[in-house]
């Protein structure tokens, strides 16, 4: 079995598996996560299978992060929020438990204290759609 089988982020990529997707272009797409930290919490990934930063080339990678910083500008526009984290983990003593490369953009608001990644609960996917509705009318390329 190859990884785009089996891999979920892979299966995303290949309308094989759901996601309330917010953009997409040749290398790159970002999504919703499924279990969000705040209700907009978006991934960024490269749409080719690299597991972790160790493995993707830089010029994928320069492209992946041009695509972080438009979709931070768009969530904190969608969200109101006051400030944007960023999160990548490598490796699994990092808490990497998707091990297709994806970058976390989470809106975080004055004085929110957030829960640990493993204690959230999936949200629906109508919940998801309005968000990812709402960021789509902020994304600008
Ligand atoms: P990691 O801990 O690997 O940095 O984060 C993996 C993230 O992927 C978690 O926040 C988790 O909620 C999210 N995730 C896992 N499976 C799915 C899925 O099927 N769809 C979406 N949209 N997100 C997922
Ligand atoms: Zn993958």
């Amino acid at each position: 079995m190859t990884p785009e089988d089996s891999c979920i982020f892979c299966r995303i990529v290949q309308r094989k598996a759901p996601a309330s997707i917010i953009y997409e272009d040749e290398k790159a797409m970002v999504f919703l996560d499924i279990r969000p930290l705040n209700q907009e919490h978006a991934l960024v990934i490269p749409k080719e299978h690299y597991e972790t930063i160790f493995d993707i080339p830089e010029d994928v990678n320069a492209h992946l992060h041009r695509i972080v910083k438009k979709t931070a500008v768009a969530l904190r526009a969608a969200a109101a929020a006051d400030g944007i984290t960023i999160i990548q983990q490598n490796g699994r003593a990092a808490g990497q438990e998707v091990f297709h490369l994806h970058v976390h953009v989470v809106p975080r608001y004055e004085g929110q204290k957030l829960p640990h990644f493993r204690d959230i609960p999936n949200v629906s996917r109508e919940q998801l759609e309005q968000a990812a509705e709402k960021i789509r009318q902020h994304f600008k390329i």
